[in-house]
């Protein structure tokens, strides 16, 4: 990881270096000042493997919780499940954070959810919004479409990587298949830093 990962960075990295799901997740916490257990889980996990401490993750989570409720119904309703994640409540284990296929293959989200991998769960058009916005021409859009479209979401999500760090064009194989958000967020920061 990039060593020391506060709460008031998550916004900047999760601009340049987070996989689409975690992005997704980040955005809709923003918006929504809340997310239910499913993303907390997923993205909890991711975050604490970026290097986020417990008392930064409960920072962060508890700036945008408190847009929308008091500090006390957090504390007694979600501040539990965020120390659950880092081993310290419950069964005290130490949770890894999901590799792409456990995010692909299981619990798909429901309506009002923003868990899982946009390149399996979102719908066409809100994908291709979404990686239209960051850059990318219009063949390296078709180009993400076309593997996503074949179901090939970790072959997408590597080639939008790639497109979106400069590495490779539309026109290439993918150098490196995606299997974890982690995997993804340390590449990028080893490219950019
Ligand atoms: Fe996230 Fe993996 Fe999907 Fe990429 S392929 S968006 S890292 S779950």
């Amino acid at each position: 990881n990039v060593g020391v990962v506060t709460a008031d960075m998550i916004d900047m990295l999760s601009k340049k270096s987070f996989p689409l799901c975690m992005q997704n997740v980040h955005v809709h916490l923003k918006q929504s000042h809340h997310l239910r257990h499913g993303s907390r889980l997923q993205y909890g996990l991711f975050l604490k493997g970026i290097g986020l401490s417990l008392e930064e993750a409960v920072k962060y989570f508890r700036i945008e919780f408190m847009k929308s409720m008091d500090v006390d119904t957090f504390d007694k309703k979600y501040s539990y499940g965020i120390r659950y994640n880092y081993g310290k409540e419950g069964k005290k284990t130490d949770y890894t954070p999901f590799g792409c296929m456990k995010i692909i293959m299981n619990n798909p989200p429901a309506t009002g959810d923003s868990h899982g991998c946009p390149f399996r769960h979102f719908d066409t058009d809100l994908l291709k919004q979404r990686i239209s916005s960051q850059g990318l021409t219009k063949e390296g859009v078709e180009t993400v479409m076309k593997y996503t479209k074949g179901g090939h979401c970790q072959v997408a999500c590597a080639k939008y990587f790639e497109l979106t760090h400069g590495i490779s064009d539309s026109g290439t194989e993918v150098e490196m298949v995606i299997q974890h958000p982690n995997q993804y967020f340390e590449r990028s920061q080893k490219l950019l830093n």
